[in-house]
């Protein structure tokens, strides 16, 4: 079963077309790679998924209740007066409603996702006080509080170390052990095929995606990096 089924989809800003004709089927439990140059239109799919974007043509099916989004760090304000455990408990508001009190139960969720991210010690600390790759975190907690089908993650390694990173990878790696769908914009080609068991190589449409194993080739790499 699909996850996400995208049909013709085209996505413009002004007359500036960002994706145009593209398709891409999503298998329910992938743990799948958005891979491509930039101005590709990587950030432009996840944004028009979660509707934040409107298409011009095209159709997006989703099978799932439930999305969670981790945005790139950079598209992000990170002044605002909060600290990190508000931030990961505004995970919380699509179960609980934005004016309603967060219960024992759903502090417990929260405080669990700062652990599993390993930013406990920094609860109380505010969110601008934070170096980037520990912001980062902040963000993916509040999507794991949010016990979504479907996350959505965009560069989610952007300004994080290494050990970060491969914590990161393990979490990803128990969300599709639960059966979830996990959709990476990833930037390391390198590392595609040790992170992602399938992957979509992107530039304005969807170049090839499939098996990361079987269509994660010199070949199909330059293609989508040529096109530009
Ligand atoms: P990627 O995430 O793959 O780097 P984007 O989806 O951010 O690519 O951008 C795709 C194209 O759309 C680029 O040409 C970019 O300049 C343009 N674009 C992105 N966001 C905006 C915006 N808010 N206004 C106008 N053009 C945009
Ligand atoms: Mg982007």
């Amino acid at each position: 079963m699909n996850a996400i089924e995208i049909k013709n989809l085209t996505v413009a800003y002004g007359e500036n077309i960002a994706l145009e004709d593209l398709n891409l089927n999503i298998e329910v439990g992938s743990l799948m790679a958005l891979v491509g140059p930039n101005g590709a239109g990587k950030s432009t799919l996840i944004k028009t998924i979660l509707k934040f974007l409107k298409q011009i043509t095209g159709e997006i099916k989703i099978n799932a209740k439930t999305l969670a989004y981790v945005p790139q760090r950079n598209s992000v304000d990170w002044d605002f007066p909060t600290t990190l455990f508000d931030v990961v408990e505004m995970g919380c508001y699509g179960r609980v409603g934005l004016f309603k009190r967060v219960s024992k139960g759903e502090k417990q969720k929260v405080l669990k996702a700062i652990e599993q991210v390993g930013m406990l010690e920094f609860k109380d600390r505010q969110i601008s006080e934070l170096s980037g790759g520990q912001q980062q975190r902040a963000f993916i907690a509040r999507a794991l509080v949010q016990e979504a089908d479907i996350y959505l993650m965009d560069e989610p390694f952007q300004g994080v170390d290494s050990t970060t990173e491969k914590s990161i990878v393990e979490i990803l790696k128990q969300l599709k052990a639960e059966g979830k769908t996990i959709i990476v914009v990833h930037h390391d080609l390198q590392t595609v095929p040790t992170y992602f068991e399938s992957v979509a190589l992107i530039n304005k449409a969807v170049i090839v995606s499939g098996k990361v194993s079987e269509v994660f080739t010199q070949e199909n790499i330059d293609v989508t990096y040529r096109k530009i």
